[in-house]
């Protein structure tokens, strides 16, 4: 065997820290059957609790800290109740984004058999698609300003930025990603008839990018149509490609047109493994329901086999994905399934099914 994988383990906050043991306790699992020597450190920074106690999110020397690590595994962060979300949330998630280059981010989209479809008469197999994301310029700049503040003048500026380089990226990620699936198929959403500086530019970019994936085929769409064709057409994607804003709404709205949001899971790659990339489950912290075990962990199990895929074992990544499949359509299920199941009896079931 070649060299321990290292995974920082890092909880987070509410049922980030319910979710946690059951996301490990499968990949565990998994690496047992795969044989892959996987090390998790466990890490109780990038918290409302470690906020509490010292002032800040995380130790001044968390770069160092996980800079050597191959992956990071995360729960969620966040509890408004004691830090507003603007702290919490800079002061970590979107840190290691930044400094790890994370430049993108993936969401599968996918239906499974026993999950209520909020889309009439879909059923398991008719939604499989991936949402790639760019993760780091577009539309989030804090270039702009607002002149004549508080007069009848008011004007407001934000800025787009894009960059050859940034653009490409992305485009590459996404070209090869579906040249290595069966359908070969990409969307490129754009906005090209009515952003008519950047979007024709970014189709631009995917025609170029593109040459080198002669197998692949293309359909630049409007971000309009596309997201009603995710609710009524969503058959029609295999991976979808956008830029920050387009990306940050599609991800949102392709997992919600799959039922429940305990399930979908999100990877924020730096796919050259320059820095470790990170794999948290999409939903929140949900105070709600934190303290009663019933929280779905298997957004948080997908996610960890997201990083096994991510990190060469895509054979574990689908004895997890199967696994998980199996139970969804079996049981047992957690309330927000429809069952009466605990955090831990879903996260059981799914080990002893990998
Ligand atoms: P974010 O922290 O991303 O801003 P949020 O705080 O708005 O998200 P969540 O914490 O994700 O939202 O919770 C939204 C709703 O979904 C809550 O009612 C919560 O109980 C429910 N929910 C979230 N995750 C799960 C889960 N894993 N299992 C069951 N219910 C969940
Ligand atoms: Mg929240």
């Amino acid at each position: 065997m070649s060299q321990p994988l290292k995974v920082a383990a890092i909880p987070g906050d509410g049922i980030g820290k319910e979710v946690m043991p059951e996301g490990l306790r499968v990949v565990r699992a998994a690496a047992k059957r795969f044989n892959i020597d996987i090390q998790f450190e466990p890490i109780d920074w990038a918290s409302c609790d470690y906020y509490e106690k010292t002032g800040q999110m995380m130790p001044d020397d968390w770069k160092d800290q996980l800079s050597p690590m191959d992956a990071v595994f995360f729960g969620a962060v966040g509890w408004p109740a004691k830090v507003p979300d603007h702290i919490s949330l800079w002061g970590s998630l979107l840190k290691f984004r930044r400094e790890f280059d994370q430049y993108i981010n993936l969401r599968p989209v996918r239906l499974f058999d026993g999950v209520p479809c909020p889309l009439a008469g879909r059923k398991a197999g008719d939604i499989d698609y991936l949402v790639v994301r760019e993760n780091t310029e577009g539309e989030y700049t804090n270039l702009g300003g607002i002149m004549y503040a508080g007069t009848d003048r008011e004007i407001v500026i934000q800025e787009s930025v894009y960059s050859r380089f940034g653009a490409d990226r992305v485009l590459k990620y996404a070209f090869e990603l579906a040249n290595a699936r069966n359908r070969k198929h990409l969307t490129v959403a754009t906005k090209s008839n009515g952003i008519a500086i950047s979007m024709p530019w970014w189709d631009g970019r995917a025609d170029a990018v593109g040459r080198d994936y002669p197998a692949v085929t293309v359909d630049k769409q409007h971000i309009d149509i596309l997201s009603a064709r995710f609710v009524l057409q969503p058959g029609r994607f295999d991976v979808v490609v956008a830029s920050n804003l387009f990306g940050d709404i599609l991800s949102d709205l392709g997992p919600a047109t799959t039922g429940t949001i305990g399930l979908a899971p999100s990877a924020n790659l730096n796919p050259e493994r320059k820095f470790p990339s990170l794999f948290e489950p999409v939903h929140g912290s949900a105070p709600d329901i934190y303290g009663q075990g019933i929280a779905n962990p298997i957004a948080m199990i997908w996610s960890g086999a997201l990083m096994l895929d991510f990190l060469g074992h895509r054979d574990a990544h689908d004895a997890i994905l199967q696994a998980i499949e199996t139970v969804l359509k079996q049981g047992p299920h957690t309330p927000d399934l429809g069952g009466q199941a605990t955090t831990e009896a879903l996260g059981r079931a799914i080990e002893q099914l990998v």
